[in-house]
């Protein structure tokens, strides 16, 4: 009903948008400005931004002038400026293929509070509501169109297209239509036909994935061989990355979250529909507003639950990985796993939900032996073809080397997608408290040759008792007792020694048959460090008791106060107006405006409608509608 009311008010109100859209396309902008400064006064007085951001002008440009491009820039970079500002440029209708009706619904949301003439065309629509929306495209007074694939393809649907002026094609998260990628959809690979059809219309594609292989494929799949590529760094400076190892799970993700504050918004992901069930009934008995999602429930639910998330504060989504793509939320403060994802991957573009307001965001992943060989084992039985099986054991070893890693984690992942960092990056765990490693040659040594000596067929938990020294039925029949490596490595524990075991198989010097009853081998890996001609470091697993756990948050914290404490009131009170507004128009909060937009009124207390509108994210059509109702809260809280 949510979307409904969206498309009933789009359409409804088109007439009015439309009037408070035109101001900023009249005087100030004259046909003399040129397309920079057009885009740029469209920036400022629809969207309330000051500039551009990274290659936002560049990407701008180059469209309004009638150009295509590949656009790749990760989460949060700004992408839906890229069209949406070229659309307001030039004349006609802009098309936008969008693959989710969630995230069509608040670009369209967030658009029409900035005054923008913007509907969307999706199942959910009925057909009155769409006879309305084409009638507004008729009589030229709609800018952008978002579309599903699946309708844009329609030939009645191009039928229509091709008798409009069209301004422009945009595809959304493009990487759809690569069979590579983990998120391809059939439907987009019908999407060629918009250069066939419509060859004389730029066609923006853009997306946050960057492999070569994806880029390869949009690039041939929607013609774009000849067409301009942009490409932006991919780091996310204001995600700050930590990964722990797994001790007791539960513990260790209460304390995590306990330090983003009561109101921050999140997501926790989990690797199955049970542990989802699980973490979401703990953090609920912890007092918190968890919610599940996953694909095992029913759709109503997983609807309700999605809209609860994006329109109040302080919710978190405990999720497989079917939560996320095409969740627009600005405003997600934490990212957690408490299992590891597949790749490094899909570990970036879930991470990369938190964050996109470019405030200070954190993500934190705990991983251990079990999530190892649980992955291991998902990918020998997959039934993938061997070469398939290849490739993601090295994508899994990839995303193993990140946790395992001692260097700085961005470097890491950033090297991952080809992007040349230099650490330290001094926010990820490993720059702000660096990690002891020491020479475990000699343990790397026993480990190895009580595998071997035992005929390679044991798991961890069988090793590490003959390596320590125990006596239990199996050593004594099997008589790994008197081997000589029995007791040899009495002198740490059966902890550490599982640390050990942990490392030496992530770094493949030793491996596992997942598929079996995960029995240890030696590998090509393992010969070097039995023969002493390889050295082998271990990282020092930090300490899980409480006390230190909480010491090491709090060293974790980022450093940078957003807001201080003497003005949290006013933030509160601004947050308060804002839910109240949204929940009146049924529309998620943040399409009002943002924290950041509301933490910056709080900090600079503006007291009329100039200095209001000169805060970022306060554009002509807010100001208007909603400038007068937060200064009287502003003037109230100064009192
Ligand atoms: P993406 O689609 O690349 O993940 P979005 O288009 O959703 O990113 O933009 C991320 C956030 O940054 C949005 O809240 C958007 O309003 C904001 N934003 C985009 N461009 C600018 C800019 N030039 N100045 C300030 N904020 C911006
Ligand atoms: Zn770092």
């Amino acid at each position: 009903s949510f979307a409904l009311s969206v498309i009933c008010t789009t359409v409804l109100s088109l007439t009015a948008v439309f009037k408070l859209n035109y101001p900023s396309l009249t005087p100030s902008i004259t046909s003399m400005a040129t397309t920079p400064e057009r885009a740029l006064s469209i920036l400022r007085s629809v969207f309330g931004y000051e500039s551009f951001r990274g290659q936002q002008a560049e990407v701008i440009s180059h469209v309004s002038e009638g150009n295509s491009a590949l656009v790749l820039m990760p989460t949060g970079a700004g992408k839906s400026l890229c069209y949406q500002i070229p659309a307001l440029v030039r004349d006609g209708l802009a098309i936008v293929v969008s693959p989710l009706l969630a995230l069509m619904r608040d670009q369209v949301e967030a658009l029409k509070q900035a005054g923008v003439a913007a509907a969307a065309l999706n199942s959910s629509v009925t057909a009155d509501e769409a006879r309305a929306i084409l009638r507004s495209v008729y009589d030229g007074s709609l800018k952008l169109l978002y579309v599903t694939p699946e309708r844009l393809v329609t030939e009645e649907f191009l039928e229509r297209l091709s008798g409009l002026k069209l301004s422009l094609f945009a595809v959304d998260e493009a990487h759809c239509v690569s069979q590579w990628g983990h998120d391809f959809r059939p439907e987009f690979l019908q999407l060629t036909v918009i250069r066939e059809r419509f060859p004389n219309v730029p066609l923006i594609a853009l997306t946050a994935t960057a492999d070569e292989p994806t880029r390869r494929d949009i690039r041939q799949r929607l013609k774009l061989e000849h067409s301009r590529l942009f490409v932006s760094s991919f780091d996310r400076p204001n995600i700050r990355y930590s990964v722990t190892v797994k001790q007791t799970v539960r513990q260790q993700l209460i304390s995590f979250i306990e330090a983003q504050g009561r109101d921050s918004s999140g997501i926790v992901y989990c690797l199955s529909r049970k542990r989802v069930e699980d973490f979401a009934t703990f953090l609920v008995s912890k007092g918190y507003r968890a919610l599940p999602y996953h694909a095992g429930l029913g759709t109503e639910e997983r609807n309700r639950n999605q809209d609860t998330f994006l329109q109040e504060d302080g919710v978190i989504v405990v999720a497989t990985v079917a939560f996320g793509m095409g969740i627009d939320k600005p405003d997600v403060r934490f990212v957690a796993h408490v299992d590891l994802p597949k790749s490094l991957e899909a570990y970036y573009q879930e991470t990369g939900r938190a964050g996109r307001d470019g405030l200070p965001a954190q993500v934190w992943a705990a991983y251990g032996m079990e999530d190892v060989v649980l992955l291991r084992h998902m990918i020998a039985s997959s039934g993938a073809s061997e070469e398939q099986k290849r490739i993601e054991n090295r994508k899994l070893a990839a995303l193993l080397g990140f946790c395992e890693t001692t260097a700085c984690r961005r470097q890491v992942l950033l090297a991952y997608f080809g992007d040349d960092y230099h650490a330290p990056c001094n926010n990820c765990d490993t720059c702000l408290e660096p990690v002891l490693t020491w020479d475990g040659t000699r343990e790397a040594q026993i480990a190895l040759s009580t595998a071997y000596r035992t005929g390679q067929i044991f798991g961890a938990q069988h090793l590490i008792d003959v390596i320590t020294g125990k006596e239990t039925d199996r050593t004594t029949a099997r008589g790994h007792n008197t081997l000589n490596t029995f007791g040899m490595g009495a002198h740490k524990g059966r902890i550490e020694w599982g640390s050990i075991f942990r490392q030496l198989i992530s770094a493949g010097l030793l491996g596992c048959d997942y598929a079996g009853h995960g029995s240890l081998f030696l590998t090509p890996e393992s010969k070097p460090v039995l023969k002493n001609e390889q050295k082998v470091f271990f990282r020092v697993d930090p300490t899980h008791t409480k006390g230190a756990e909480k010491e090491r948050r709090s060293k974790l914290r980022p450093e940078v106060e957003v807001l201080d404490d003497s003005k949290q009131h006013v933030l509160a009170a601004l947050r308060k107006k804002r839910s109240e507004l949204a929940r009146l128009q049924g529309v998620p909060a943040y399409v009002i405006f943002h924290d950041k937009t509301l933490i910056e009124m709080a900090k600079r207390g503006p007291t009329n409608a100039s200095t209001l509108r000169a805060i970022s994210g306060v554009g002509d059509a807010k100001l208007e509608r909603y400038g007068e109702a937060f200064l009287e809260v502003l003037r109230g809280v100064s009192e």
